[in-house]
C-alpha cells in the first residue's frame, strides 16, 4: 500500500505543469513587466486598460491586454570579419579591388518570452585621400557595395583608402518605447595606405651624360695592311634611349652616345715600293725629280692630292686623316647635338586611358621611329656639310689635301737640290 500512495502523490502534483510545458514552475523571472499567472502556470503580460498603462516594455494596450514590444540590446556594433583593405602596393595606373567583410547582428527580447537576432542592410562609403600622391585614383562608383575596384593614378606616391560602413536598421516594429534607435549602430571604418609605385625596369629621372663620345678603338696606324696611304672612315652615332619616371611623365632621356671613327694609314716599314720621306735629305739625287713630282699637288682647290707613285709622306698622310677626322667630328656635332637636345626634352604625359603610355617600355617602343629620324637626319645634315653632295667636288679631300700638301709641298719645294748623293 505505501508504494501506491506515493505514486498517487506524483502524478497529482506534475499534471498541471505538463499542460503547459513551455515555462517551468515557475520560473526564476519571467521578464520586465511581464507577471507570473500561478493559475495559468505562465509568464503573461500585464492587464491594461490604456496605453499608458503599459510602460516601458509594451507597445501598447489592446484587449485589455499589453502586446509584447522588442527591446534592443545596445552593444551590438557593427563588427569588422577580418580581411578587409591592407597596406599594400599597386603599380601606375594598376587596377586593385578594395573588400570590407563587415557584418551587423543586432538582438532583440520581447520580456521573457521571444527573441531574434536579425541582421542588418550595411551600407559602404569609400574615400581616398593623397598622402604624396598628387592625383587620386579613380572610382567606378559602386559605393553602396562591399567591395570597389579602383585604378590606381598615374603618378606615384602614398595614397590613403578608406571605408566607412554604417547599418541601415529595418524591422523597427514594435520598438520599446525609449530604446528605438539602440539598433542603428555608429558608423565604423578602416583605412589603409596604396603605395602606388613604378612598373617593373621602370625608373626615376635624374642626371644623365648627354655628351657625344668619340672613340676610335679601331684606329691603326701605322697598319701593316691599310692600302693605299690611308683611310678615314666613320659611323652613324649610337646612343641610348630611355624613358624615366618625373612627375606623372616618362621624359626621354639620351645617353652614351659614340659617334665612332677610325683612322688607317700604311706603315711605311711594310709596303715594297713606296717610300716614305720626311725630308729632302731623306731622297736619293738619282730620285730627285720624282719625288718633287711625287709630292707636288699642283691645284690645291680639286680633291685630288699630289701623284705619290713612288715617294710619299707618312706623316702627311696620317695628317690628312686627322684632318678628315677633326672635319667629321666639327660637322656632326652641331646637327647631333640638335638631335641629342630634341629628343632629350620628349616627356610624355602619363594617361591611364591610354596603355601605351603606362609603361616606359611601350613609350621606348612607340616613340622608337621618332627618337631615330632625329638622329638619321643629323647623319644626314652632317655628310651634307662634310662633303656637298649638289658640287662635284669632293670638299672633304680637298681640305684634307691641303693639309697634307702643307706636309709634302716643303719637302718638294726644298727638291731636286737638298737631296742625298
Ligand atoms: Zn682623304
Amino acid at each position: 500500500m505505501k508504494i501506491k500512495i506515493t505514486a498517487f502523490f506524483t502524478i497529482f502534483l506534475l499534471l498541471p505543469c505538463f499542460m503547459t510545458a513551455a515555462v517551468a514552475c515557475p520560473p526564476p523571472y519571467c521578464g520586465d513587466c511581464y507577471w507570473w499567472h500561478n493559475g495559468g502556470c505562465e509568464c503573461r503580460p500585464a492587464h491594461c486598460c490604456s496605453d499608458s498603462d503599459c510602460s516601458p516594455c509594451f507597445y501598447g494596450c489592446e484587449d485589455c491586454t499589453c502586446q509584447p514590444c522588442k527591446c534592443w540590446d545596445t552593444g551590438d556594433p557593427i563588427e569588422k570579419d577580418g580581411g578587409l583593405i591592407v597596406d599594400d602596393e599597386v603599380t601606375l595606373c594598376g587596377e586593385k579591388q578594395f573588400w570590407a567583410d563587415y557584418d551587423d547582428y543586432d538582438h532583440w527580447t520581447a520580456g521573457g518570452a521571444s527573441e531574434d537576432y536579425p541582421e542588418d542592410l550595411l551600407l559602404f562609403y569609400w574615400y581616398q585621400t593623397l598622402s604624396g600622391n598628387p592625383e587620386y585614383g579613380t572610382w567606378d562608383n559602386s559605393h553602396n557595395y562591399n567591395n570597389i575596384n579602383w585604378q590606381a593614378p598615374p603618378c606615384i606616391g602614398s595614397v590613403r583608402i578608406k571605408d566607412v560602413v554604417d547599418d541601415e536598421p529595418d524591422e523597427m516594429d514594435l520598438t520599446c518605447p525609449g530604446t528605438g534607435n539602440t539598433r542603428n549602430d555608429s558608423p565604423t571604418s578602416d583605412e589603409k595606405t596604396t603605395t602606388v609605385i613604378l612598373p617593373e625596369g621602370c625608373e626615376h629621372a635624374g642626371p644623365h651624360d648627354t655628351s657625344i663620345h668619340w672613340p676610335h678603338p679601331d684606329d691603326d696606324y701605322p697598319s701593316p695592311t691599310a692600302t693605299p696611304f690611308g683611310s678615314f672612315s666613320f659611323d652613324a652615332a649610337t646612343y641610348d634611349v630611355d624613358f624615366k619616371y618625373d612627375n606623372c611623365s616618362w621624359v626621354c632621356e639620351i645617353s652614351d652616345v659614340n659617334a665612332k671613327t677610325t683612322i688607317l694609314v700604311r706603315d711605311p716599314a711594310t709596303w715594297p715600293g713606296h717610300v716614305s720621306v720626311s725630308q729632302a735629305s731623306d731622297v736619293p739625287c738619282d730620285d730627285a725629280l720624282l719625288a718633287k713630282y711625287d709630292l707636288t699637288d699642283n691645284d690645291l682647290f680639286d680633291d685630288h692630292g699630289a701623284p705619290r707613285t713612288k715617294y710619299w709622306s707618312y706623316a702627311a698622310t696620317v695628317a690628312h686623316e686627322e684632318k678628315h677626322r677633326s672635319d667629321w667630328k666639327y660637322y656632326y656635332t652641331a646637327p647631333l647635338t640638335i638631335a641629342i637636345v630634341g629628343a632629350d626634352s620628349i616627356s610624355v604625359e602619363i594617361n591611364c586611358s591610354e596603355p601605351t603610355t603606362t609603361n616606359c617600355s611601350s613609350v621606348e617602343s612607340a616613340w622608337y621611329n621618332v627618337i631615330k629620324s632625329y638622329f638619321d637626319e643629323a647623319w644626314e645634315d652632317a655628310l651634307r656639310a662634310f662633303d656637298d653632295p649638289d658640287t662635284e667636288l669632293d670638299e672633304a679631300e680637298m681640305w684634307a689635301y691641303m693639309i697634307s700638301a702643307s706636309i709634302e709641298g716643303p719637302i718638294a719645294a726644298d727638291l731636286p737640290g737638298g737631296c742625298s748623293p
